[in-house]
């Protein structure tokens, strides 16, 4: 690392330790779909789904996804958003979803559904604390290219609604499609217009199919300077670094760097692995402690948790089966090595 980069990331760090906690968590992102109605943005997996298959055919089940939050909940994973295709739910399934999400998680929730218009967002107001507008890159011109169809004014229309609202707002980043240094400015004064409370930023996962397919996966040391940098400009943002898991080792660096939290780790797959072993000791090893667990299963009353719930009795049944599922898979899980970077 040279001595600018390394100077940047001590003086985030001593400005993320004057702001907050020496604490870290993961944070899951709980899908609904894995179909989109938008459907061509370059980096997405979502982009290369059959074309036969209708976006709204790509649901998950309910019972799947409250499953998740019950689990999310217990092992103290911090929801860093619901989030799914757009325009696979109609506003009516999604507010049942959102009220019976609250119930389980009894704290609002941070919502990522596309550019979600401002009429409304009062429908959604009771069950989330915030709306994330996936915004990818700031730069015009690499927008227009990485996501053609998902344009930024809908989202920054979304922001406005959402202040007026007493709605939080947070925005993703993507590291890696093209974006310069030279942006940041862009990306500080986007921010600041919006008065951004939260920020995802992720490394590009150059997926099979997509059009970054070859891409080089960005370094450590780029997606920690975006992060120092924001950290910097501002100390009391809520910052979360995406890791896919080719990429533990990094995750010291980036908490050094100023970044809040964890996110993009496949948590459920990965359970209990030396992975998820690995992710801990990164928090360790950048000063922080781990609230919540990847590695270790609590001994908890499952069915009393599904139990409290004022659901149907079909549907408590239904979300025990998928519940009981995901539990037996996460304790068979197979050790995974370690990448050689680590
Ligand atoms: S709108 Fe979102 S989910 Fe749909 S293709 Fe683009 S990035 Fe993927």
């Amino acid at each position: 690392m040279n001595s600018d980069l390394y100077s940047l990331i001590n003086h985030a760090h001593h400005l993320y330790l004057q702001n907050f906690p020496p604490t870290t968590c993961f944070e899951r992102a709980v899908f609904f779909s894995w179909g989109c109605t938008i459907g061509d943005c370059g980096f997405c997996y979502m982009s290369t789904q059959p074309a036969g298959k209708k976006p709204t055919e790509t649901k998950r089940s309910t019972e799947s996804i409250l499953a998740e939050f019950i689990l999310a909940k217990n092992l103290g994973w911090e929801i860093g958003f619901f989030t799914g295709g757009i325009g696979v739910f109609t506003p009516n399934e999604m507010e049942a979803l959102l009220k019976a999400i609250l119930e389980i998680t009894s704290e609002k929730i941070w919502l990522s559904i596309g550019p979600i218009s401002p009429p409304l967002l009062p429908r959604y107001l009771p069950y989330i604390k915030g709306v994330v507008g996936s915004t990818e890159t700031i730069n015009p011109e690499l927008h227009k290219i990485v996501c053609p169809s998902k344009p930024l004014k809908p989202y920054e229309r979304m922001f406005a609604a959402a202040t007026e609202l007493g709605l939080k707002r947070a925005m993703t980043f993507i590291v890696g499609m093209g974006e310069q240094k030279e942006d940041l400015i862009l990306l500080q004064n986007f921010i600041t217009r919006y008065s951004i409370d939260k920020i995802h930023i992720y490394g590009l996962v150059p997926h099979p199919g997509t059009v970054f397919e070859q891409a080089p996966i960005p370094s450590k040391e780029e997606q920690a300077w975006w992060i120092a940098q924001l950290r910097i400009a501002f100390p009391t943002l809520d910052i979360q670094c995406g890791v896919w898991e080719d990429r533990i080792g990094n995750v010291s660096l980036l908490l050094k760097a100023g970044a809040n939290s964890i996110s993009k780790f496949r948590a459920t797959a990965l359970f209990g692995t030396p992975l998820a072993q690995e992710l801990e000791r990164q928090a360790a090893l950048a000063g922080r402690k781990f609230r919540g667990t990847l590695t270790l299963l609590p001994a908890l009353d499952w069915d009393g948790e599904i139990e409290k719930l004022s659901f149907s009795g079909e549907l408590k049944e239904k979300i025990q089966g998928k519940l009981y599922e995901y539990i037996t898979k996460m304790q068979r899980n197979k050790p995974i090595s370690l990448p050689q970077t680590i």
